[in-house]
């Protein structure tokens, strides 16, 4: 199953599973089952950062699974208050203890803060991270287009990518746009929508999946990878997992992305990256 996800390829030269596993808001009494269960399904990118409080647990589950390293595609963030504090070095090699390893596939910046105007010394200590090989890429997550050109015309790397809030009723289309011109990968967090609306109820999702035969968050999924986003759904369970992972033998018509896109109401979940800080 795992050879069945793309990898797509990072302005780094390295590549990353188009679908992965995120691990936020898993209570790290649970994380360690939660990535084994995960691995076994046939995951391979682990999403995780800081302020999940679970490395510990993710890096436990990584060396009970035996998957050789290279195999392993693990990412992890920067957590604001280290950002805030410029502590970033001090932060790099705690996530790395933590998680058991010596280098993470990808490091991002958790929220541009923009109001403490840190993020370019962060990035700084970043390129520092890719040079010396603690990180094979570099990216950020949160980053509104005005903290893209900021970062870009400030610093030396493009990040590799930019993992933001996207789902169907928030497809972020002027930010992807940005991205394409820049080479920049866009991972999308909330894939699902977070459960906070009923996105599995929406006409075109319920359409799609009787069409072909598989769930709603099937077919949410299944649109993620069409549109070309990198994709980290989240679930504590196994059965979930598997259904998640399950979205290698169908694929949208173009009606059906249309409908899909047609949802779009530029509306987020979650919390405004401008006024995170
Ligand atoms: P999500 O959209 O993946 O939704 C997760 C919820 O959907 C789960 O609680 C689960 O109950 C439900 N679900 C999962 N599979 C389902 C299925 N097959 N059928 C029905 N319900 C199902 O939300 P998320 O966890 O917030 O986002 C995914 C990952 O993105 C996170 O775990 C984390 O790694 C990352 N993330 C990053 C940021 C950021 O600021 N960078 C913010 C939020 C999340």
């Amino acid at each position: 199953m795992t050879n069945e996800v793309p990898q797509i390829t990072l302005n780094s030269g390295t590549s990353i599973p188009q679908l992965g596993f995120g691990v936020f808001k898993v209570d790290p009494a649970e994380a360690q089952r939660v990535v084994e269960d995960a691995l076994a399904v046939g995951y391979r990118h682990i999403d995780t950062a800081a302020l999940y409080h679970n490395e510990n647990e993710v890096g436990a589950a990584l060396k009970a699974s035996g998957i050789s390293r290279d195999e392993l595609f693990i990412t992890t963030k920067l957590g604001n208050p280290d950002h805030k504090s410029g502590e970033v070095e001090a932060a790099m090699n705690l996530s790395l203890q933590k998680l058991g390893l010596d280098y993470v596939d990808l490091y991002l910046i958790h929220w541009p803060m923009p109001a403490n105007e840190m993020f370019v010394p962060a990035w700084k200590a970043f390129e520092g991270f890719k040079a010396d090989g603690r990180a094979k890429a570099i990216g950020v997550s949160n980053f509104l287009v005005p903290h893209l050109e900021a970062l870009i015309a400030a610093t030396e790397i493009v990040p590799a990518v930019n993992q933001v809030e996207l789902h169907p009723i928030f497809q972020q289309t002027e930010l992807r746009d940005f991205s394409a011109k820049h080479d920049i990968k866009i991972e999308a967090w909330g894939p699902l929508g977070q459960g906070k609306y009923d996105l599995f109820g929406m006409q075109p999702i319920q359409d799609a999946a009787a069409a072909h035969g598989k769930t709603p968050a099937q077919v949410v999924i299944r649109w993620h990878l069409q549109v070309g986003n990198i994709v980290i759904p989240k679930s504590n369970s196994k059965t979930r997992m598997a259904e998640n992972f399950d979205v290698f033998d169908f694929e949208l018509t173009a009606d059906e992305f249309a409908a899909i896109a047609a949802i779009d109401e530029n509306r987020r979940v979650g919390s405004d990256p401008a006024e995170v800080n």
